[in-house]
């Protein structure tokens, strides 16, 4: 009854609004119209929700489909909203060079983690949400004219956590990279290593770098860029070892949080500590680049990576 209650109020504020809607797609007689409006109310009940989205840096009420079309970056302050992995891929990527690796690779529960909800369910649950299978999605691709490894971490799936399949299917990259003779990019973003996996994530982080390891060997760049969040053990493995490491604007990038060190140290934390500005100004850091720009300043970056080897191997 209070559910039915409540669709009536919606509705009746929204009754000034019918002429926005498109015009009915088959209509023929007027009396059509009258029982269209019903589909048409529910609808417009869904769409304010998701209409508009309210900036966290300047409280301006962002148009939803402006923030798509600008990358989801706020057009007024320029604050860099979260994005999903295949939407990132797609504005980095030669449209249809994108090749997919381990795509059906899904996490098993080995040790029966069971907290407020069981790992499983958990899984479950994200992965009807998302629509990934795992927090990265892997593959080859061509970005500019140059081939490469390119890895992308989704914090929409389990916040990003690293668990074996994460860890699994980023050394694939890696070794695929590395045999490939390609250069690596891996965007990451992450609340650190999965705890319903215990050890096994935690082992993820020597894997990663061991395999990066045998890819600087080969003198192969590996790109690192770390967007907001980076934390824990993904910053301690692998997004810290790049050959390159970019950030974008505004990311909180560091291992433990800020409360933990204040804690332990005892010591007042710097203003902007843990932002990828302050690890700019303090060397982890070699440049903050905007989402807009990201793909061009790959493709240079690439472009002066990759003539390395060339060069050398013709000495
Ligand atoms: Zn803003």
């Amino acid at each position: 009854m209070a559910t039915t209650l409540f669709t009536k109020k919606t509705l009746g504020l929204e009754t000034a609004e019918p002429a926005v809607t498109p015009p009915p797609a088959n209509s023929n007689t007027t009396f059509v119209k009258k029982p269209k409006l019903a589909p048409a109310k529910s609808k417009k009940r869904e769409i304010p929700e998701g209409l508009w989205t309210k900036c966290p840096r300047c409280s301006t009420m962002v148009f939803d489909k402006e923030l798509d079309e600008n990358l989801k970056v706020c057009t007024h302050c320029q604050h860099h909203f979260p994005i999903g992995s295949r939407e990132r891929i797609h504005s980095l990527v030669e449209t249809c060079t994108f090749e997919e690796m381990d795509a059906e690779m899904t996490s098993v529960d080995v040790l029966h983690f069971t907290g407020v909800a069981s790992y499983i369910s958990k899984l479950q649950k994200y992965q009807q949400e998302t629509g990934l299978k795992d927090a990265v999605i892997t593959g080859l691709c061509k970005i500019g004219d140059h081939r490469v490894a390119l890895g992308v971490m989704d914090f929409k799936f389990l916040g990003g956590s690293m668990g074996s399949v994460v860890g699994e299917k980023l050394t694939r990259l890696v070794e695929r990279a590395t045999e490939k003779g390609l250069g690596l990019i891996i965007f990451s973003t992450s609340g650190g290593a999965r705890m319903y996996e215990g050890m096994f994530s935690l082992m993820q982080m020597g894997k990663t770098c061991a395999a990066l390891a045998y890819h600087a060997r080969a003198s192969l760049p590996y790109i690192s860029v770390l967007t907001d969040p980076t934390m824990a053990g993904v910053m301690a493995s692998y997004a810290s070892v790049g050959d390159l490491i970019l950030a974008e604007p505004g990311a909180m990038i560091g291992f433990a949080g800020p409360r933990v060190i204040k804690d332990t140290t005892q010591a007042e934390l710097p203003h902007g500590f843990q932002t990828a500005e302050f690890l700019l100004e303090h060397g982890l850091i070699d440049s903050i680049i905007s989402r807009k720009e990201m793909k061009a300043r790959l493709v240079e970056y690439l472009s002066y990576l990759m003539a390395r080897p060339k060069q050398s191997a013709a000495v």
